[in-house]
């Protein structure tokens, strides 16, 4: 594979003379398309048993680039970056000959005689750009599901994660064809990769960059998933299993401390079982983390020193710290932390937090905590914990997100056949299983006629018989 690449940690004024690596990367991948390089269902094969091999191989250089760059604990490393990728490549892998097989679709009389086929083609050269929270799997299943397609793909792995990013970049030059280009870099980057024409960009970020990225798009009119953020609620009804939910909801929330994009976000209890929510929270961290997390092998840090100052401001003004609230700015290090009595013009519940804060809201009624979720944008996940299945009937009816998963967190996002995406502000478009596969391929609509018989009935002169048949036909 091409080796062309901005050096990380280069002076400015040498950065600014190297050539950039972006046409190169582009003009390789597209001309290994329109080569035919990616379309045979035994590349395609290929390239996914050799990112099995790549994760294999590169286990430990991932697991140590994971821990240099957010201190992840090496087993979250392996079973949230590694090993669901893993799994994810080798479903891909395994169903990609039926998933590419043209598919049958019914006829209506008046098409008939004929076939009907959706015949899955690949898209063409395809940009996939990935951010630093799960920069192994946020890079590699979309790009397995793009390989599977038939696809050729330039590929954009995050600057935040920088260990990450040189590993993934060295493993798939070496492990990979062509057809897939690497290109390092931050934000000029991007924008260089997005100002090109593609056939589909595949974006996993914030939604801020995510409206930037549907900007460039929209300028050739480019296809696009959008795999962003947003403030995703845990509702905790009073008929739930409190100390369950609060292990749960304690989990989901600092694995990776809080910089997991399906994280609750905030937690909607009803007020009667709040305190004890609260003390079951407080519980499963000593338990998870002991009495001092930071001393924790077992708990990550955050990303950068921007990140950092960002969280620490959304503490000092986000109500009282019920758990936690310690920092430790030179370890980028932040407790997990719970917060009650949150202002209701507190910054903290305006944006995304990202990080081990859990803010904790009372509700009133079932209805209170519906019209609160309404209130902001739609979410990427949303969590229910009720044993009352008329509590988790009303919210899920009436609410909207990209997926919900009803007492636990998180772990709606592993079964393959659960796609997986967000809606409004959270992202559009889905992965994951069949739907990553159809994401990155053109679902062709093939009719195929015989040649006879060719019925008049349709043709002109235009007759009060015809119209009368044709009007009892269709
Ligand atoms: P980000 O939006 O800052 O960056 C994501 C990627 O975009 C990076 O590769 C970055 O280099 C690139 N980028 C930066 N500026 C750009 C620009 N101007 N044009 C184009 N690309 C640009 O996000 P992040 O901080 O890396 O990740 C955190 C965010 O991502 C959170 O909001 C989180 O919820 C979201 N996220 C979503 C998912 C999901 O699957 N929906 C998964 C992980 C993270």
């Amino acid at each position: 594979m091409a080796t062309t690449e901005i050096p990380t940690g280069t002076a400015p004024e040498a950065a600014a003379a190297a050539p950039s690596p972006v046409p190169e990367a582009v003009a390789t991948a597209r001309a290994a398309f329109d080569r035919g390089v990616t379309r045979p269902i035994a590349w395609r094969r290929a390239q996914l048993e050799a990112l099995l091999t790549l994760l294999e191989e590169g286990e430990d250089r991932l697991l140590a680039a994971l821990a240099t760059d957010v201190g992840k604990p090496r087993l979250e490393g392996w079973t949230t970056d590694l090993g669901v990728t893993a799994s994810e490549v080798a479903l891909l892998a395994k169903n990609v000959g039926k998933w590419a097989k043209p598919r049958r679709a019914g006829l209506p009389l008046t098409a008939m005689p004929g076939k009907a086929r959706i015949q899955p083609e690949p898209l063409g050269t395809v940009l996939i750009i990935a951010p630093w929270n799960y920069p192994v799997q946020l890079l590699l299943e979309p790009l397995a599901a793009a390989l599977a397609a038939g696809n050729a793909c330039v590929v954009k792995p995050s600057e935040l994660a920088p260990a990450t990013s040189a590993v993934l970049t060295d493993l798939l030059r070496t492990h990979l064809d062509d057809a897939v280009q690497v290109v390092e870099g931050g934000p000029e980057v991007a924008t260089e990769l997005l100002e090109q024409r593609w056939d589909h960009i595949f974006f996993t970020g914030s939604t801020r960059i995510g409206r930037v990225v549907a900007e460039a798009a929209a300028k050739h009119l480019t296809p696009v998933t959008l795999e962003l953020g947003g403030k995703s609620p845990a509702i905790v009804h009073k008929s739930a299993n409190l100390e369950v939910a609060a292990r749960r909801i304690a989990w989901g929330k600092f694995l990776n401390a809080g910089q997991t994009c399906i994280a609750p976000d905030y937690v909607l209890v009803d007020e009667s079982v709040q305190d004890e929510l609260v003390d079951h929270i407080r519980t499963a961290v000593a338990d998870f983390y002991g009495e001092v997390p930071k001393t924790s092998e077992d708990y990550a840090r955050i990303v950068n020193a921007r990140h950092f100052d960002r969280l620490s401001g959304l503490l000092a003004d986000g109500g009282t710290p019920a758990v936690g609230g310690q920092t430790d700015a030179d370890e980028r290090y932040i407790a997990p932390t719970v917060l009650v009595d949150v202002p209701d013009d507190a910054t903290i519940m305006e944006e995304e937090i990202f990080g081990p804060l859990l803010p904790v809201l009372p509700i009133t009624s079932v209805a209170d905590a519906i019209d609160r979720v309404n209130a902001r944008p739609k979410p990427l996940a949303l969590y229910v914990f009720a044993a009352d299945d008329d509590a988790v009937d009303a919210v899920l009816e009436r609410t909207s997100s990209g997926g919900v998963c009803v007492n636990h967190t998180l772990v709606h996002i592993t079964p393959p056949e659960l796609p997986f995406g967000g809606v409004g502000d959270s992202g559009q478009g889905r992965y994951h299983g069949q739907s990553g596969f159809d994401t990155f391929s053109n679902l062709k609509s093939v009719l195929r006629k015989p040649s006879r018989p060719d019925p008049a009935l349709m043709y002109p002169p235009y007759t009060d018989t015809k119209e009368k048949i044709i009007r009892k036909a269709i």
